[in-house]
């Protein structure tokens, strides 16, 4: 199993990524705390995990409750060696920068880009003394492309995401602490499929996709897997890509 002995605390457990990778962290071996600010989802996760899965409730753009959810950790499991800063939303609201309202860029960036930060905050001295650990922070393809549908607030939060990775990758290496960022593309999850809701806005988004599909939650949770194992033992500060092809894309094959 490939992540036998470790533990791991996951963001966003509830549904879409998180909730595949708290399974499949679970069966390959780690001990997880399935961490969302809706308990009944992540307690919905735990229930449906193979292997040993706490569960606790923390919005991560609250200080508080991120240093609540490290500490929960250390004090249920002894330790913390992958953290996997997942959570996020893409608002309904967020638009052009002529729309986009303050409170809409705020709410956003709290929880995509502060919520990174205090994951890290209280995260990386969990990591000094466990030894090291992998830190896994979930940006988007769109941190690298700029979106054609315009989420103003989104993409600017995605793209801080990307950038504060290099920098906690390369001040904390010497450390044995990986920092690297997940960079799905479009997914068959409720965060996008909420906006995708007719199957021409879907049509629009998948010309974009060489693979002429969605991708599944469960295929970013293998490559965050990668990257919390010990297998990713010389990756770190990369935007990791698991989107389909889409960022090498000028045109799609008909
Ligand atoms: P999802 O909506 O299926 O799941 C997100 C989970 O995060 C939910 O369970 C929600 O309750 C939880 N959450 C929301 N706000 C929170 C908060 N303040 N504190 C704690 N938990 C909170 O979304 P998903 O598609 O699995 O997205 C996960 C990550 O992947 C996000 O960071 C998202 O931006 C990113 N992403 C998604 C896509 C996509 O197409 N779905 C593409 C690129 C990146």
């Amino acid at each position: 199993m490939r992540l036998d002995g470790k533990v791991a605390l996951i963001t966003g457990a509830g549904s879409g990524i998180g909730r595949e990778s708290t399974l499949l962290f679970a069966a390959e071996g780690a001990r997880v705390l399935a961490v969302d600010v809706n308990e009944d989802a992540a307690r919905a996760t735990a229930a449906d995990a193979e292997g040993e899965v706490s569960v606790f409730r923390a919005d991560v753009s609250s200080d508080a409750d991120c240093r609540g959810m490290v500490e929960a950790c250390e004090e249920r499991f002894g330790r913390l060696d992958v953290m996997f800063n997942n959570a996020g939303i893409s608002h309904p609201a967020d638009d052009d920068a002529v729309t986009t309202t303050e409170e809409i860029w705020d709410v956003t960036f709290d929880i995509n880009v502060k919520g990174v930060f205090l994951g890290c905050k209280y995260g990386i001295p969990a990591m000094r003394r466990a030894g090291g650990g992998s830190i896994i922070n979930t940006a988007s393809f769109v941190a690298i492309l700029g979106a054609a549908t315009p989420q103003l607030a989104y993409t600017a939060s995605k793209g801080a995401v990307l950038a504060m990775t290099r920098e906690l990758a390369v001040v904390h290496a010497l450390e044995n602490i990986r920092v690297n960022a997940l960079c799905p593309g479009p997914l068959n999850t409720p965060l996008l499929m909420q906006y995708l809701d007719t199957p021409e806005k879907k049509r629009r988004r998948l010309v974009h996709l060489p693979m002429g599909r969605f991708g599944e939650a469960h295929e970013m949770a293998k490559g965050a897997l990668f990257l919390a194992s010990d297998d990713a033992s010389f990756v770190t500060g990369t935007e990791f890509m698991v989107d389909g092809g889409l960022t090498a894309a000028y045109v799609t094959p008909e």
